[in-house]
């Protein structure tokens, strides 16, 4: 039995405390937040405020760290991992090397495992990739998200001046899935596969146009897309947009031999996907706890990690069945 604990509680903290409900080899020993324990209302779990999470050094195998990739997890997992293993669910792929130089070190200057950008993009489609790369070497690979709720964008656009809240939803082209399937080659560029439409709620003062400028400029999130930014009512936020669905697909499309087409497709349909990132987080986190047991610390990726490590069954056991 592995001891683990939630650090953050945002939709991503309330689904891994759903997600560790259906895995009984790992034990939930608390959450641990910023806020004011006392206004934390979890489904359970005891709240301790994050400042005393090193008094628990001993007590916790792995930390499950569920803050925002904008502005927290840089900061929070290289913090967290000089004194715990951590796993997170870092997503801004442009700076995923500089989150892991920076975890690597932490880690490996404390003995300690992180296995950074687990989810499901960065995540499970990046090991799809990878996969669907080396067998069918000659091809062409493509993701398309949604239409869903990204809670990464989402994120970024709250932590906006003057944004009180906000919701962000990436659309695919589907369209252009369709004639890709068929065989058509397409030069594709980030913009022809998505668009991003936006629903904000400014804080009261707020400055539309500067804060629409701030969204669709913001390099790594909106800045290559065409972005539509609608700016609506808390109410009408609260009465249409409360439902986190997700989803997507990894599509290769390769050749071998003498032009033998070949498809590899790799579908994601979530209703919740901060429930299901969060069952992501809990198989990694065993994993974790794993490594550490065998010393091997550092920080990992998804790549690096065998499949057998997420698994609660024994080696024997998987190999039989
Ligand atoms: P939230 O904004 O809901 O939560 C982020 C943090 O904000 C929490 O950890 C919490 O920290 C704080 N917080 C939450 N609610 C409140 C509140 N009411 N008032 C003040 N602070 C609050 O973000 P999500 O949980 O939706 O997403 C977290 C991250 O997960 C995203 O940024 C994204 O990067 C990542 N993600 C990755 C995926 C992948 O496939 N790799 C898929 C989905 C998400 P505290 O408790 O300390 O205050």
């Amino acid at each position: 039995m592995s001891k683990v604990a939630i650090i953050g509680y945002g939709n991503l903290g309330r689904g891994v405390e759903q997600a560790l409900k259906q895995n009984t080899d790992l034990e939930l020993v608390g959450v641990f937040s910023r806020r004011d324990p006392k206004t934390v209302h979890t489904d359970g779990a005891p709240v301790y405020a994050l400042d005393k999470l090193e008094e628990q050094k001993g007590n916790i195998d792995v930390c499950i760290l569920c803050g925002g990739s904008a502005t927290d997890l840089p900061v929070q997992t290289p913090a967290i991992t000089k004194n715990f293993n951590t796993v997170d669910s870092f997503d801004t792929h442009a700076r995923i090397p500089e989150h892991f130089a920076a975890v690597d070190q932490a880690a490996k200057e404390n003995q300690t495992v992180s296995i950074i950008s687990t989810g499901w993009d960065p995540g499970l489609f990046s090991l799809n990739r990878l996969y669907a790369q080396s067998i069918l070497p000659v091809g062409e690979t493509y993701t398309f998200w949604g239409k869903g709720v990204s809670q990464g964008h989402s994120d970024a656009l709250r932590r906006i001046k003057g944004v009180a809240d906000a919701i962000q939803y990436t659309i695919p082209k589907n369209e252009v899935i369709e004639r890709l399937k068929a065989g058509e080659k397409m030069n594709l560029t980030t913009r022809d596969k998505h668009f991003r439409e936006c629903f904000v709620v400014l804080e009261e003062n707020a400055d539309a146009k500067a804060v629409k400028q701030e969204i669709v400029t913001m390099p790594n999130y909106f800045d290559e897309y065409d972005t539509e930014v609608h700016f609506i009512s808390a109410e009408e936020l609260k009465r249409d947009h409360q439902a986190m669905p997700h989803g997507g697909t990894v599509l290769r499309t390769g050749t071998t031999h003498e032009n033998t087409k070949q498809v590899i497709e790799y579908n994601l349909q979530l209703e919740s996907n901060p429930e299901f990132t969060g069952s992501v987080l809990v198989a990694y986190a065993r994993a974790c706890a794993r490594l550490a047991k065998e010393k091997q610390f550092g920080a990992f990726t998804v790549l690096d990690i065998a499949p057998k490590y997420l698994s609660s069954a024994d080696d024997a056991t998987l190999r039989k069945e």
